[in-house]
């Protein structure tokens, strides 16, 4: 459809300050993905000046700050204003197109200004999660050798202040190619200025308003991003300007079926992709109001969430599973409490959605009345590629399944040896065989680690790492990571479908299963199990019950031969499980954990090996 219809949709959806003369050039084989070549535009003119132009007073930004009721609306031309004088501060600063700008700050306006400032200049900005370490932080500003970084004095999260600016002075220590720090004042708490540091608010105050747009080529880069780092060391991942923000705003239109004068609610961090793309790009760009969410879903309470759908008026409400079954624990009556009239479709995106938190969110966040979609993409595939779209369908949502191929979007399934897989009800590697605009570029700095990684696997499509099942009636389902899949006596099995089972027990919020290798079966299941706290939880009762579960809702080969009690599961900073750590400490192989640096919180793997250790 985008061969078709991309060159339409490109000159209808976007302004141009050259149009583009050729709508595609790619050759998927050695990783050379171009769209609409010749073109030139800026995306921050297409997310604020056309905006400007015909409702400067809309509401762009609800920044829903960390202290419940002290929302802060921001206008379109409020925000292009910001926008500009924050680009004419950093071009000021001897910033200009292609250098890179990381930006290490919480979920804010000026984090959003700061973002649309880079692309207002041609900048490219790499947004790194303000909960990162040093270490992690100074790695990926090595990596993608930025010139600047912006920063807050401090971030505001869940009630307690963090020392972000400390945390840059020390990355920054170890990163030359910074020249300067730009700190803007999130709280009024002095402090400590060095000489590479510049307080933001001060620089922009003497910056003009306007800042003329750099015309930026189709295939300039926008930004870079490093992925979640579940799997290994996070790349940096490069999108350019057209084909994402086309890509993001007809995904944020369609998938979630966003009509004009909606409160788009993606609870999402800027750090990560799902951010970049609907809490800023998509949004922006069809001219929404867009919330930025700077707190957690248990602050100050469980009902958090939905307190802020009523007190905003949210209509479309866009989150993780982490999240989600976290709040299934608690009382119904912390989400009852609240009015969601307001929610017309709600969303679900990072991990598999396991049935159980499906249902709690569909049932009682929705009142079964909204559809919820499992929305299926990566930081490398810039937007939402399988979700059900139930507004243009109308029809059926599978639970917890992603379900249809967004347009332009052609899943394969592949079997081991790189052949198509034919016919329905069949699983494989989830593949996609024709480019589409919103496809990441290059791992920045190293393209043939892009090639290897995505295009070499399974010559002439793209490999998503990811393995799906597609039902008889030819949904597709995501069952997890190709690297998660294991082998019992020669039945291949997504763990994702096991913690789906093991999920659905009452007193389990939450589980992670992996493979262990097994002299006569090959692997065999292990379970990591988290259990309610509950004092008078019989665990023998609860594993057997757990058995019996996966062994009626799968069969009994599936069936973990080994299930291990833990407080906690080891989880990257975006909230996804990290199974390889799992893995590790299953095998026996906690010498040599790999890069740990996305790790939330290293205590975590320390409880679970001593675990372990009680549990052998
Ligand atoms: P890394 O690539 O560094 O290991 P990551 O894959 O976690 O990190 P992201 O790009 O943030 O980095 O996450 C994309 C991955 O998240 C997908 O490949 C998939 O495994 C998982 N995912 C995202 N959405 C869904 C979904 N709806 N259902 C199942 N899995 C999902
Ligand atoms: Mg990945």
């Amino acid at each position: 459809m985008f061969i078709v219809k991309g060159e339409q949709f490109a000159k209808e959806r976007l302004t141009w300050s050259k149009p583009f003369d050729k709508v595609s050039d790619c050759d998927i084989t050695n990783g050379k993905i171009r769209w609409f070549l010749g073109g030139q535009l800026n995306v921050s003119v297409n997310c604020l000046d056309v905006h400007v132009a015909k409702h400067p007073d809309r509401i762009a930004l609800i920044w829903e700050r960390d202290e419940p009721a002290t929302e802060v609306k921001v206008t379109y031309r409020e925000l292009l204003e910001t926008t500009c004088r924050l680009a004419n501060t950093l071009k000021s600063h001897g910033i200009s197109k292609g250098d890179r700008v990381g930006i290490y700050m919480s979920v804010s306006p000026i984090a959003v200004a700061a973002m649309l400032a880079c692309a207002r200049i041609g900048a490219v900005h790499t947004v790194v999660f303000a909960g990162f370490s040093s270490e992690a932080l100074a790695g990926r500003i090595q990596d993608a050798q930025c010139k600047a970084v912006i920063t807050c004095n401090q971030g505001v999260r869940g009630g307690r202040l963090i020392d972000l600016k400390s945390t840059v002075d020390a990355a920054v220590k170890n990163c030359p190619s910074v020249q300067h720090v730009f700190v803007a004042q999130r709280t009024t708490n002095p402090t400590p200025m060095g000489k590479l540091d510049i307080v933001l608010e001060e620089a922009m105050a003497s910056e003009c308003a306007e800042c003329p747009p750099e015309p930026m080529g189709s295939e300039e880069m926008l930004f870079m991003l490093y992925t979640s780092g579940s799997t290994g060391q996070p790349k940096g991942i490069v999108h350019t300007q057209a084909g994402y923000l086309l890509y993001a705003a007809l995904t944020h239109q369609y998938v979630f079926d966003y009509q004009q004068g909606d409160v788009f609610g993606c609870v999402a961090d800027i750090g990560w992709v799902t951010g970049h793309s609907y809490v800023v790009y998509g949004p922006l760009c069809n001219g929404a109001t867009t919330v930025l969410f700077e707190s957690t879903p248990v602050y100050p309470d469980p009902g958090r969430y939905w307190e802020m759908v009523q007190r905003l008026g949210i209509n479309q409400f866009y989150g993780a599973p982490t999240a989600i079954r976290l709040l299934l624990k608690y009382e119904e009556s912390w989400v009852k409490k609240y009015d969601r009239s307001s929610l017309k479709t709600l969303g679900s995106v990072g991990e598999p959605i396991n049935h159980e938190a499906w249902e709690w969110f569909y049932n009682v966040v929705g009142d079964g009345r909204c559809p919820l979609i499992d929305t299926w993409w990566q930081t490398e595939t810039g937007g939402v590629c399988i979700a059900p779209r139930p507004a243009e369908e109308g029809a059926e949502i599978v639970p917890a399944m992603a379900m249809r191929p967004f347009f332009g979007i052609k899943p394969v399934l592949m079997e081991d040896k790189g052949k198509p897989i034919t016919g329905n009800d069949v699983s494989g590697a989830l593949c996609i065989s024709l480019p589409w605009p919103g496809m990441a570029r290059t791992i920045f700095g190293d393209h043939n680690r892009f090639v290897d990684a995505y295009f070499k696997p399974y010559p002439g499509h793209y490999f998503s790492g990811d393995g799906a099942y597609r039902s008889k009636e030819g949904y597709y389902q995501i069952t997890g990571r190709m690297d998660d899949v294991i082998n019992i006596s020669g039945h291949r099995l997504g763990t994702a479908e096991i913690e789906d089972a093991l999920d659905e027990h009452p007193a389990v919020p939450e589980t992670a299963v992996i493979g262990i290798s097994h002299d006569v079966k090959g692997e065999i299941p292990f379970a990591f199990v988290v259990l309610k706290e509950d004092s008078s939880l019989d665990q023998a009762a609860v594993v057997k019950e757990l058995r019996n579960l996966v062994a009626t809702k799968i069969a009994k080969y599936a069936v973990p031969e080994h299930f291990l009690m833990v407080k906690r599961l080891p989880k990257t900073r975006s909230g996804k499980i990290m199974r390889r750590i799992l893995r590790k400490v299953a095998m026996e192989q906690t010498e040599n954990l790999g890069d740990v640096s996305t790790l939330d919180d290293p205590s975590v793997v320390t409880e679970i090996i001593k675990a372990y250790a009680q549990y052998k």
